[in-house]
């Protein structure tokens, strides 16, 4: 017998994902069953709760599955997911830590704005994301710029381990928007270990693997 509730989109996604869960749980077994006594991720990721980033923009379950180590806030926060890069960096000795902002981002639209109204944990977070403003009006600026402080943050508090080539600290801009390059969901990288000179970070290591072509795509200016 039907339910009194209406059918509404939110209501008919959850029950999708759930089947989607099931059918994925049944099909990946031997995949999942790999990971059940624990994880050895290799890449964590601070990024922002925004939809429109979903790790499947990155991989599949095979690629994602046991490698990435995710913490996501609103405006992708470095103080509000230090937790998360501590835990990460300490405990599980992930070698690549990545901050991954996104243009046409909500919360570094609000940070530029009048957020008196806010909820204190909102306001926490915009007073956070603000003080890396320089030229509030340019939005591809303040996103970038929000990349860089979470990066030069977590450069000073693991200066040593950056030093010793144990941890490496990237800093990408997904373009949800197209703003960049037309290209809506390309990711660029705007950051390694501080350096923002696109001829510095082709060469870097981090990026030896990496195709010319996708390096000239994907290093923004
Ligand atoms: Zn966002």
């Amino acid at each position: 017998m039907r339910n009194n509730m209406p059918e509404n989109e939110a209501n008919l996604l959850f029950c999708q994902l759930l089947e989607n869960n099931k059918k994925i749980a049944e099909k990946k077994q031997d995949l999942l069953e790999k990971y059940k006594d624990g994880q050895k991720p290799k890449i964590a990721l601070i990024t922002c709760s925004d939809s429109r980033m979903p790790l499947s923009l990155y991989g599949n379950i095979e690629d994602m599955m046991g490698n990435v180590f995710v913490g996501k806030d609103i405006g992708n926060t470095y103080e509000y997911s230090d937790a998360v890069v501590d835990y990460a960096v300490l405990h599980l000795n992930i070698p690549v830590v990545v901050i991954l902002g996104h243009t046409d981002c909500g919360t570094v639209k609000a940070a530029a704005g009048n957020f008196e109204k806010e909820t204190e944990t909102i306001k926490e977070r915009l007073s956070a994301i603000k003080k890396s403003f320089i030229d509030k009006e340019n939005h591809i600026e303040c996103v970038e710029n929000n990349v860089h402080r979470a990066i030069q943050k977590i450069e000073e508090k693991y200066k040593d381990k950056i030093n010793n080539k144990e941890l490496c600290v990237v800093g990408c801009v997904c373009d949800t928007a197209g703003a960049y390059n037309n290209l809506c969901g390309l990711t660029y990288i705007v950051n390694i270990n501080g350096i923002k000179d696109k001829e510095t970070i082709k060469s870097h290591k981090l990026l030896e693997n990496m195709e010319d072509g996708l390096k000239e795509k994907t290093i923004a200016k």
